[in-house]
């Protein structure tokens, strides 16, 4: 998976010819600022240094994830960080926010992976399944998914916000923040019922979220 929700604009690519020197990704995530964790692993840091005598500093807030073989996955110029050292994060858990901290010039994450030697330097692009390139690259993902126990619902790699959606026959309600509504909610001046835990009512399976029309003595309509 990508980092990003949405656009993932890559801006500088790793030791590409126009910048050699350059150890990892600089990706922009233009839809969403929320950094994901692409991989399970393990987060080793999470700090900012600001003594500028220890190079660490031009990376601002970083966080360090190692994976199940070692390698290490840095998350640098995050404006704020949402995990601490020794917390397990899985695909989709939030590490922090994009941001502008250390040495950087403008909002982006530089992402940068090494080896368990901490010596080599690998390819970042991988990881995401990417091309190491510029260009703007989408997550294929759709549907719902469950990222750090809340549903969001994905079109074309797009976390949708704030409205109805319309799944099979039942209508699902979006906070501003993506995730799905459940229980009682007024909106839009009415009150609704979306189903908070999956039950069975007349044979009918009602999933979680499901918006449930009923009459006035609770019978299910739809
Ligand atoms: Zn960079």
């Amino acid at each position: 998976m990508l980092i990003f929700r949405g656009k993932n604009r890559v801006t500088s690519g790793y030791r590409l010819p126009d910048r050699p020197d350059h150890n990892g990704l600089d990706i922009v995530g233009d839809d969403n600022r929320d950094v994901l964790c692409p991989v399970t692993g393990i987060v080793k840091s999470s700090a900012i240094v600001t003594n500028q005598n220890d190079p660490t500093w031009e990376w601002g807030n970083y966080v360090r994830v190692d994976d199940a073989e070692g390698n290490r996955l840095y998350f640098c110029h995050m404006d704020s960080r949402k995990v601490t050292v020794g917390q397990k994060v899985n695909p989709g858990d939030q590490l922090g926010v994009m941001g502008n901290t250390g040495y950087s010039f403008g909002a982006h994450l530089h992402f940068e992976v090494r080896k368990a030697d901490n010596k080599t330097i690998c390819d970042p692009a991988v990881y995401l399944g990417i091309p190491n390139a510029k260009g703007t690259y989408t997550d294929s993902k759709s549907g719902w998914v469950s990222e750090n126990g809340a549903w969001y619902r994905y079109e074309a790699g797009l976390a949708v916000k704030n409205r109805w959606v319309k799944d099979g026959k039942w209508y699902y309600r979006l906070g501003p923040d993506g995730k799905m509504l459940t229980g009682f909610q007024k909106i839009g001046g009415e009150i609704f019922c979306l189903n908070p835990k999956k039950e069975v009512q007349d044979g009918l399976e009602i999933p979680v979220g499901a918006c449930i029309i009923t009459d006035e003595r609770g019978n299910l309509i739809r």
